[in-house]
């Protein structure tokens, strides 16, 4: 099967601003920012969304959450930020790795499109 775009990232085939990393998971800003904080938060185990997590998965996504956290402060969102998930046609999910959008920086409107 051909690699996902966020495998490219994660073997250092494709660059990308990478802003947090460690053996499970890594965090770059999304090329496409939606507002002025977009980070993408990944785990490096290959998962290609929330439909296909499976029993072994519980760590590396209780991991994801709680790193989420440290990131947003590093990168100063002090006043909040968004968690999104797409999983998906319907949500717009187009790449099929897991992966949590971490948006900030600005207010963010609520109910999401
Ligand atoms: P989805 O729509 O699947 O929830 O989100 C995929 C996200 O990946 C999009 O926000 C898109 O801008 C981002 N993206 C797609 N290709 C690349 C890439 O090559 N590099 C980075 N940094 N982000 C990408």
């Amino acid at each position: 099967m051909a690699k996902t775009i966020f495998k490219k990232i994660i073997d250092g085939e494709v660059p990308a601003k990478i802003v947090y990393q460690d053996e499970q998971c890594l965090a770059f800003h999304d090329v496409n920012a939606q507002a002025p904080v977009h980070v993408l938060v990944i785990p490096k185990k290959e998962i290609a969304s929330l439909d296909a997590l499976g029993p072994d998965d519980g760590a590396v996504l209780s991991h994801l959450w709680l790193v989420m956290p440290k990131i947003a402060k590093q990168l100063g969102l002090s006043d909040g930020y968004r968690v999104v998930v797409n999983c998906g046609r319907d949500a717009g999910q187009t790449v099929d790795h897991l992966h949590f959008h971490l948006l900030g920086g600005r207010s963010l409107s609520w109910p999401p499109g």
